[in-house]
């Protein structure tokens, strides 16, 4: 069995980063840079005032000053500032010539119409200086960035109204099993609800994939070869969820090498997660899951997610939390890498959740992580600090 971090590795290598398009700033949010993105102008591109109140030298703050302009934000200032005199400014208008500090208003008061003086410490300028956050040609964002609504407040301030972002890679989702039925119909006993295509594509499109899903392929060759050359016709990768195990109509290998995928491999140490098969052929990748929806979402968190962003030219790392054990966790299988639903207490605490193994679908919807356990590791005790991976 591939150790885990093998298995990572070789998915990630095996990645050819997808070309570009532009898209309108509108459209670009959770899209990935294709480019570094540069600033056309200084950041601010003059010097400006950072309070409503009076610009004027610092020299005379001891003296009634007389008005001699007001200045809103938006316009250009007409005069220069001598002795003895201010402007009354706006907060983000220019800075007029002359000028070296603004007095916040709350600390001047009107001796006349057209003077003001001054009182209180006015040890802060006030100003936001020429280029003082960005210089023109400067990157403020790097290729690869995962946009995010900041940063798109950062690209409409550079001037990018068409984003250049990676394609959206085309995943196909293909459910097998003879026992599966569609959501809305009322299985009989020995069927069950077609759960993972729905989990599969919500957690793709959350990474900014775009799905289609092909539905349910009965266990046979023959029809899975057909959904299957549908779904390459269309899609840069496939995940064929189910039949990757070892049952006599778990088909999911045969029919890749059928179609002439070089597998990588086909199980990994991973628990829940074992029967995960991954192949490539020259920019087109596929992926056997395993059938139960918490291996299923185990798998696409821990290997597919970085796969699809690294498609993306983004390297995704997990937002990890470190807090402590509320209670001792043990296992027996110890051979693989072992993840466990968890969920965070109101104190900070880390709690293990009523899970009865990789069917039970509902232990994953109260979770608000996941935590692992290293190979050849059976218990860790209540109080160790942990390492929650949100979900
Ligand atoms: P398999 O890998 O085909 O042996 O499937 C393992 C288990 O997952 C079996 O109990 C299947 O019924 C179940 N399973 C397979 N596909 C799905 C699916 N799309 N949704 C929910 N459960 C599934
Ligand atoms: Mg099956």
């Amino acid at each position: 069995m591939l150790p885990f971090s093998k298995a990572l590795e070789a998915i990630l290598n095996s990645v050819c980063v997808l070309s570009s398009e532009k898209v309108s700033i509108t459209h670009s949010l959770n899209r990935i840079l294709a480019e570094d993105i540069k600033s056309d102008i200084d950041m601010p591109p003059c010097d400006r005032a950072v309070m409503d109140g009076y610009a004027c030298r610092r020299a005379d703050l001891d003296k009634e000053l007389s008005i001699v302009e007001v200045i809103p934000a938006g316009k250009k200032p007409e005069k220069e500032i001598g002795p003895k005199q201010c402007a009354k400014i706006m907060t983000g208008a220019p800075i007029p010539k002359g000028a070296d500090c603004v007095i916040m208003v709350e600390h001047t008061k009107k001796p006349a119409d057209k003077t003001v003086s001054i009182f209180g410490e006015n040890t802060n300028n006030f100003i936001r200086y020429k280029g003082e956050d960005i210089k023109t040609g400067q990157v403020v964002l790097h290729k690869g960035t995962l946009v995010k609504p900041q940063h798109i407040a950062v690209l409409a301030s550079a001037g990018y109204t068409e984003v250049p972002v990676t394609k959206r890679p085309k995943v196909g989702i293909i459910a097998t099993g003879d026992e599966l039925v569609e959501p809305h119909i009322k299985p009989e006993n020995w069927q069950l609800r077609n759960s993972n295509s729905f989990q599969l594509a919500a957690q793709f499109e959350t990474i900014g994939a775009a799905v289609t899903y092909y539905g349910i392929a009965k266990d046979s060759i023959d029809v899975i070869d057909k959904f299957f050359k549908k779904a390459a016709d269309e899609c840069d990768v496939i995940t064929l969820s189910g039949g990757v195990s070892m049952g006599d109509f778990d088909f999911g290998p045969e029919i890749f090498k059928k179609n002439n995928i070089k597998l990588l491999f086909e199980k990994i140490a991973l628990k829940p997660g074992k029967p995960l098969v991954f192949g490539v052929k020259k920019g087109f990748y596929c992926f056997g899951i395993p059938g139960n929806p918490v291996s299923a979402f185990v798998v696409t968190e821990l290997l597919i997610k970085p796969f699809l962003y690294k498609l993306m030219g983004h390297e995704y790392s997990p937002v990890n939390l470190k807090l402590p054990l509320a209670e001792t966790i043990t296992r027996k299988d110890t051979e693989r890498l072992g993840w466990f639903p968890v969920k965070i207490t109101s104190d900070g605490r880390v709690k293990s959740i009523d899970y009865h193994g990789s069917a039970h679908i509902n232990s994953l919807s109260d979770a608000d992580g996941l935590i692992s356990m290293d190979v050849s590791i059976a218990e860790i005790s209540k109080g160790s600090l942990v390492h929650i991976r949100l979900v």
